[in-house]
């Protein structure tokens, strides 16, 4: 089998370029009958693609031009294929735990024909016609799976009070609004196997008693919402794995919704606004969605990650995925690791596994032989961790207590040449564009913020501007109405943690 990486990333550097040219290939070498020439999802390690892989062999940044030689080797093991080698065996790749991504660069996602070869919709055939919807909420709440959008909220707990809820009408919505800089955890999910995040959307809705689904998902991911709409007409069929899966007890009807990419969508009462048709502005809390959400029904939300979390667990258990992890953060967690770090690309880790494997043995260290000088975590409503730190674990609680949070899962890799002041506007400079405006601290604090940071930044402020900086940010934090304003100042606050000498140096004498 030749597999190429059809996802974003790689299509960007031309994948559909060395398909075309593998195809021509295995054509002229008269191979067609033999060769399996198969498009698949993300192959994680970004920053080297176009990424192939023949009969089990890695080979990155390959061009058109590598094709013959790469497909001549099949029948010749004395031709040297000019493409570079890559190796399974690396510390990116033999440190992760592929929970979530199991399928992804293994099965082409457009085909639900190789996602039920890999097991497809067996969970959901399982708990249709084997488990109670309670015995399914059991099973995720042992299973201490917690949301993975940013809040850490028990995901067992959440379906519980949905469940709970005596309302005839419900709604299970899949908030896919990533929105973070340098996080494409979730779109590389919805791109390389939609269809997990439909079953695991299903399951959540047999064991809530919903029969309606929504996928929000932004307009700025047109791969993952075509291949979105492919699987949800796919999954239409009703002989699924040559049987009724969707019998008569149980009709779920699943729509996307397209957003127009608005940071704040991604914060669940705006997003249900959204859905609503209404302007994605958030509301006061409570009443929770799990209450009253979409038209007033109560409505579980949850992010890619965590649907895609759900097939594994029912298929090997509570006990397993809880086996996976630290005392409090269960399971794996997928990163998109980026900015100045050698290796970029997708990981998936067990929670507890420290910053300094991720950064220093998956991501290779920092690039031009520079010096690591941080990382930060959590993208705009998270915070930066210092290199003398790197021995923290990640999970939800060590994370926090840092001054940062795990956020969607977005890890931005900070070289010494980065100036900590500036890297703090770049993200208030984002929040300033990204509120709504509906609350006066978050409205006039980001702009007053950035303000201040810009006067910093310039060489002309004082110790006392410093000072009403941090003043202001925790105002900010501690006064807004949704989780974008309260968490807008993070950035300022951990720079100013562990960096102020950065901000004391550009202050005037
Ligand atoms: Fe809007 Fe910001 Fe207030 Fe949230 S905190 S409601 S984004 S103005």
């Amino acid at each position: 089998r030749v597999l190429y990486c059809n996802a974003a990333g790689c299509q960007s550097s031309g994948a559909a370029e060395v398909a075309k040219a593998l195809e021509d290939a295995i054509v002229s070498q008269r191979l067609k009958e033999k060769v399996d020439l198969c498009a698949v999802g993300c192959m994680r390690f970004c920053g080297r693609g176009c990424l192939v892989d023949v009969n089990g062999k890695l080979y990155e940044n390959v061009r058109p031009e590598d094709a013959y030689l790469m497909i001549l080797a099949l029948q010749n093991s004395q031709v040297n294929p000019t493409a570079p080698e890559g190796d399974y065996n690396h510390p990116f790749f033999a440190l992760q735990m592929p929970v979530v991504l199991e399928n992804s660069g293994k099965i082409d996602p457009e085909k639900i024909e190789d996602y039920i070869a890999v097991g497809g919709y067996q969970q959901l055939y399982h708990v249709l016609h084997e488990m109670t919807p309670e015995e399914v909420v059991k099973e995720i709440t042992i299973s201490g799976l917690r949301g993975r959008g940013g809040g850490g909220y028990p995901t067992g707990l959440k379906w519980a009070t949905v469940a709970k809820m005596p309302n005839e009408q419900k709604y299970v919505v899949c908030n896919a609004d990533e929105g973070d800089p340098g996080a494409f955890m979730d779109r590389s999910v919805l791109e390389s196997d939609p269809h997990r995040i439909i079953e695991g959307m299903a399951i959540a809705a047999y064991a809530v008693g919903a029969n309606e689904g929504y996928i929000y998902v932004r307009a700025e991911y047109p791969l993952a919402i075509a291949r979105l709409q492919k699987a949800i007409q796919q999954a239409k069929r009703k002989d699924l794995l040559g049987t009724q899966i969707f019998d008569s007890l149980f009709d779920f009807k699943v729509e996307i919704r397209v957003g127009a990419g608005a940071f704040v969508c991604g914060e669940e009462t705006a997003l249900i606004a959204s859905i609503e048709g209404k302007r994605g502005n958030p509301t006061p809390r409570p009443p929770y969605p799990a209450q009253s959400g979409l038209w007033g029904s109560p409505t579980l939300i949850n992010n890619v990650e965590t649907f895609a979390s759900v097939v594994p667990i029912i298929r090997q258990g509570g006990t397993w995925y809880s086996s996976i992890g630290t005392a409090t953060s269960k399971g794996t967690k997928v990163f998109a690791l980026t900015g100045k770090v050698q290796n970029t690309g997708l990981i998936e880790v067990p929670m507890g596994t420290t910053i300094r494997q991720i950064v220093m043995e998956m991501g290779g260290g920092v690039t031009d032989n520079a010096q690591v000088k941080a990382v930060q975590t959590g993208g705009p409503s998270g915070g930066c961790i210092p290199f003398e730190l790197f021995d923290t674990p990640v999970d939800y609680e060590s994370l926090r207590e840092l001054g940062t949070m795990m956020g969607s899962g977005g890890m931005i890799v900070i070289d010494e040449d980065t100036n900590m002041v500036g890297l703090a506007r770049f993200y208030m400079e984002f929040c300033r564009g990204e509120t709504c405006g509906k609350c006066i601290p978050c409205r006039t604090g980001t702009v007053q913020l950035y303000q201040m940071l810009t006067k910093i930044l310039n060489g002309e402020a004082t110790e006392k501007d410093l000072q009403a900086l941090r003043h202001l940010s925790e105002m900010v934090k501690a006064t807004s109405l949704c989780g974008l304003g309260q968490t807008a100042p993070n950035p300022v606050l951990s720079t100013l943690k562990y960096f102020e000498n950065e901000y004391q140096e550009l202050l005037k004498v």
